[in-house]
C-alpha cells in the first residue's frame, strides 16, 4: 500500500464525523425524534426544548409566527454534539411545506438522511418529495417507522409501500412485536434479540434486553404477540433482502428501524447505525476535481443564508459545509465566484439553543460566518485552488406574483430588496420582457415572508398581483442560432433569473409541452444548479 498522503489529525477528524437530516411528511414524529436523539447525545437536559419551536414551525400566514420561525430556525438549524467518540451534526429542515426548497439545499450538505415514517400513515407526499431529493445525490437513507404504541398498520403492508412508492429496497434490522396497547418492544433481526418497551417519556437508559427469538421465557411475558413475531421472521428471512452495508451506501436501500420516538423507544438504536452504517464525509465534486475531507487546505460551500433578526442591520448568517481541510478563527478564503480574498473572521456553531464562537472544524462540520450579502447560496471558499462545489439546486416555482409597488418612487429600493431576497433564497426573482419583476415560490407562506421583510427591511409597500404563469423552464441552446431565433420568435414569453440566465415563462402545461415539441433543440430544464 501507498502511504496516504492526508494529514493523520485530519483524517482521524473526518472519520469521526457524521453529518445528517431527519426528513418526514409533517407531523410524522421529526421534532420529537430530534429532541430524544438529542437528549441521548447529550446535548440537552430537558425534554420539550426542541418542542417549544414547534409552535413557531406551524407558522401560517401569522407575522408573528413566520418571524419567529426565521428567528428560531437560526439557533437550531445545525446542531452539533458530541456522542461516543463522534462528532453528529444534525441538520434542521424546515417543518411547513412552504419552505421546501430551504430542505431541498439543506439535504445537499448532509452525508445522510433519517426517514420518519408514521406507522398508520405510511408513505405521505412531503416523503416521496425530500426522497427524490436525496435520490438526486444518492444519500443514504435510515427509516424510523415511528408511532408503534398506536394502532398502526401490519408491517410488512408498510414496507411493500415504501419499497414500491419510494422504489428503495427495505432492510428490516428491528421488528415489531405487538403494537397499540400490546406494543411489547422490537426483536433486533441482527443481534437476535428483543428490546422490552416500556411506555414512558423521560427514560434515557438502554431498554430491557431478553436474547434469543426461541427463548421460553418470551412465551411467558409475550403470549399474545411472540408467535406472531416468529412467524413474521421466518417470512423475513425467507422473503427480504438482508442488510447490506454496500447497497445502503450506494442509496438503494434502507434499513428500517420500529419504535416510538415520544416514548424514547428505538432511538439509541437509530444513533447507533448513524455511527455504525452511516457514512463519514466523502470526496465532494469540485467541478475541476473531486476534493477528499482529508485534505490539508480548507475547502466548502454555502448551502443556506438566513437573515439575521435584527432588521436595521441587515447582516445574514451564510451556512457553510466544510468539505476539507481546517478551520481556524480569522483564516483568510479565497472567494471563488467574486474572485478575491474572504477573511472568515469568527465563524459560530450552533448547540442546541445558543450559538457559540467555532475554534475549529473540519470535513462534515457546518459553521455560520456572518456576512453582509457577500455570500451566496452556491458559493466556494478555498484557501486558494479555483474550485466549485457542485449540486445545489434551483427548483422550478410552482407559483408566480408580480411584484407592484404602491409607491413608484420606490422602484430601486424594491429592486435591491429582491435581488437581496433571491440571493438569499428566501424567494426566486425573474425579470421578465420589460423589466416587470416576477417572483416564483414553491409555497404561499414565501410571499408572505418576501412581502413583510420588503416592507421592515427595506420600507417598501409592495403588492403580489397574479401573475399569468405556470412555470418556468431554464433554457439551453444547441448552437447561437437556435438562441437567437428563439429569442426573436419567443420574446414574450422569456425571461431572466437572479443570475442573469434565460428562461421560458410558460402560461399553462400545455403551452409548455407545444413550446417544447417545436423546439427540440432547445433544452427546457426544471432544476439548475447554484453558482
Ligand atoms: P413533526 O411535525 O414531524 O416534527 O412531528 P412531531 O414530532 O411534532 O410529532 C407530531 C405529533 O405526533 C405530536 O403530537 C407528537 O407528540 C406525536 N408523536 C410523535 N412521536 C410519537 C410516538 O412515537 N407515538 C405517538 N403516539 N405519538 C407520537
Amino acid at each position: 500500500m501507498t502511504a496516504t498522503p492526508f494529514p493523520p489529525e485530519l483524517l482521524k477528524q473526518a472519520e469521526r464525523r457524521r453529518t445528517f437530516a431527519i426528513i418526514s411528511h409533517p407531523d410524522a414524529g421529526k421534532t420529537t425524534l430530534t429532541e430524544k436523539l438529542l437528549l441521548f447525545g447529550g446535548a440537552i437536559q430537558l425534554a420539550g426544548t426542541v418542542k417549544a419551536r414547534k409552535s413557531a414551525r406551524h407558522a401560517t400566514s401569522d407575522w408573528m409566527e413566520v418571524e419567529k420561525q426565521r428567528g428560531i430556525s437560526v439557533t437550531s438549524s445545525v446542531m452539533q454534539f458530541d456522542y461516543m467518540g463522534h462528532t453528529i451534526n444534525l441538520l434542521d429542515t424546515p417543518g411547513h411545506e412552504d419552505f421546501s426548497e430551504d430542505t431541498y439545499r439543506v439535504l445537499t450538505a448532509v452525508d445522510a438522511a433519517v426517514m420518519v415514517i408514521d406507522a398508520a400513515k405510511g408513505v405521505e407526499a412531503q416523503t416521496i418529495k425530500l426522497l427524490d431529493v436525496c435520490r438526486l445525490r444518492n444519500t443514504p437513507i435510515i427509516t424510523f417507522v415511528n408511532k408503534l404504541d398506536r394502532e398502526v398498520r401490519e408491517p410488512f403492508d408498510l414496507l411493500q409501500e415504501i419499497e414500491e412508492v419510494l422504489k428503495i429496497e427495505c432492510a428490516p434490522v428491528t421488528w415489531p412485536v405487538g403494537m397499540g396497547k400490546a406494543f411489547r418492544g422490537v426483536y433486533h433481526l441482527l443481534e437476535n434479540r428483543i428490546l422490552r418497551f416500556t411506555p414512558g417519556e423521560e427514560r434515557k437508559s438502554a431498554a430491557e434486553i431478553i436474547t434469543n427469538l426461541d427463548n421460553p421465557q418470551l412465551d411467558t411475558l409475550f403470549p399474545g404477540e411472540i408467535g406472531q413475531v416468529r412467524d413474521d421472521v421466518e417470512l423475513i428471512e425467507g422473503a427480504s433482502s438482508p442488510f447490506k452495508l454496500e447497497t445502503f451506501l450506494a442509496g438503494q436501500q434502507t434499513p428500517v428501524f420500529f419504535g416510538s420516538g415520544i416514548n424514547n423507544f428505538g432511538v439509541q438504536e437509530i444513533l447507533q447505525a448513524l455511527l455504525d452504517w452511516a457514512p463519514p464525509p466523502q470526496p465532494r465534486d469540485a467541478g475541476a476535481r473531486m476534493v477528499a475531507p482529508a485534505e490539508p487546505k480548507f475547502s466548502g460551500f454555502v448551502f443556506k443564508i438566513q437573515a439575521n433578526m435584527d432588521p436595521r442591520h441587515r447582516d445574514r448568517i451564510a451556512f457553510f459545509r466544510v468539505c476539507s481541510g481546517k478551520y481556524a478563527p480569522g483564516m483568510k478564503t479565497r472567494h471563488q465566484r467574486m474572485g478575491r480574498e474572504f477573511k472568515i473572521a469568527n465563524a459560530l456553531t450552533f448547540m442546541a439553543n445558543e450559538r457559540v464562537h467555532m475554534e475549529e472544524a473540519y470535513a462534515g462540520d457546518i459553521i455560520g460566518i456572518h456576512n453582509h450579502g457577500q455570500l451566496q447560496i452556491g458559493d466556494t471558499l478555498t484557501e486558494g485552488e479555483a474550485l466549485h462545489f457542485k449540486g445545489i439546486p434551483y427548483f422550478a416555482p410552482e407559483m408566480f406574483r408580480a411584484a407592484r409597488l404602491k409607491d413608484p418612487l420606490k422602484t430601486k429600493q424594491l429592486h435591491k430588496g429582491l435581488i437581496e431576497l433571491g440571493e438569499e433564497g428566501a424567494i426566486q426573482v425573474f425579470e421578465a420582457i420589460g423589466g416587470n419583476m416576477l417572483l416564483g415560490a414553491v409555497g404561499q407562506l414565501q410571499f408572505e415572508v418576501v412581502a413583510q421583510r420588503l416592507q421592515d427591511e427595506y420600507k417598501v409597500d409592495a403588492i403580489f398581483e397574479t401573475a399569468d404563469i405556470y412555470t418556468a423552464r431554464w433554457l439551453t441552446f444547441k448552437d447561437e442560432a437556435t438562441r437567437r431565433k428563439f429569442e426573436r420568435e419567443q420574446a414574450m414569453r422569456l425571461g431572466t433569473d437572479v443570475d442573469g440566465n434565460p428562461v421560458y415563462l410558460a402560461t399553462t402545461r400545455y403551452n409548455l409541452q407545444v413550446t417544447m415539441e417545436k423546439w427540440p433543440d432547445v433544452g427546457f430544464h426544471a432544476t439548475r444548479e447554484h453558482g
